[in-house]
């Protein structure tokens, strides 16, 4: 499980989250949404290790981060992420590009960890695109190995930024199918979309933010039919 407790960041004098506290619950999904600029980047970076934060606390496992004795590599290993861009290594085929980090990582050899990728590329519905180059494939199949590749890793979570923004409207829905199973199986996500279809198959919990603080939150129901504060209501009524 996750708990966030009042943290506090800045860049420089920017204050970019303030006394945020969210609690992840093992299985659980929760959605961040909020305007361009929320935070909610920063955010996920914060819980994944990759950006220092300067008050309150992150527990990951009862592994706080801000413990000088915690290995934020090991953590991160258990962390998968997946961001609006897929960075797909282009020379290597979808098959390889999933079964490098267990190679690399846990020294898995290549037969056991191609393997592996095969059945993650099967479970992200892309068996036949193995021996494809990024270049070959379109965004939101290059995006389906991206979350593969993640997922080789074998994480306990999964962070998800915008991972469907980039995608041409025809290819959103199979990467959030791929996601929706992911929640279904119950994996531990914290998804950062605008995807209000997909805040409502599987969300257990909706955040809103707006300029670093935690505005709003509740169950899909609560938070679309009845948002409290009128950014809320800016915020449903631009991306509806
Ligand atoms: P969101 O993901 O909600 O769009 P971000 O977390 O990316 O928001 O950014 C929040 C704010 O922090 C923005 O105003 C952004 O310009 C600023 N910001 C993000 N990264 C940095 C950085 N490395 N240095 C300074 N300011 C940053
Ligand atoms: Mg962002």
């Amino acid at each position: 499980m996750i708990e966030i407790q009042k943290l506090n960041k800045w860049f420089d004098d920017f204050h970019v989250l303030t006394d945020i506290t969210e609690t992840i619950e093992k299985g659980q999904t929760v959605v961040v949404c909020g305007p361009s600029g929320s935070g909610k980047s920063t955010l996920l970076r914060c819980i994944n290790g990759l950006e220092p934060f300067q008050k309150g606390e992150i527990v990951v496992d009862g592994k706080s981060l801000s413990d000088p004795k915690v290995n934020l590599y090991k953590l991160r290993e258990s962390i998968g992420m997946v961001f609006q861009r897929f960075e797909l290594y282009p020379h290597m085929t979808a098959l390889k590009n999933i079964a490098l980090a267990p190679m690399k990582v846990r020294r898995w050899p290549r037969k056991k960890a191609e393997e592996k990728a095969m059945l993650l590329l099967e479970r992200v519905g892309m068996p036949d695109k193995a021996h494809a180059y990024p270049a070959n494939l379109s965004g939101g199949q290059q995006q389906r190995v991206a979350i593969a590749r993640s997922l080789a890793m074998e994480p306990k979570y999964m962070l998800f930024d915008e991972p469907t923004s980039a995608l041409d409207p025809e290819m959103i829905k199979e990467v959030l199918d791929v996601m929706v199973d992911l929640a279904r199986e119950g994996m531990t996500m914290v998804c950062v979309t605008h995807e209000m279809g997909f805040a409502r198959e599987v969300a257990d919990e909706i955040i809103f933010m707006d300029h670093g603080k935690i505005v709003e939150r509740g169950t899909f129901e609560t938070f679309f039919n009845n948002p409290k504060t009128d950014r809320a209501k800016e915020f449903l009524s631009q991306i509806l």
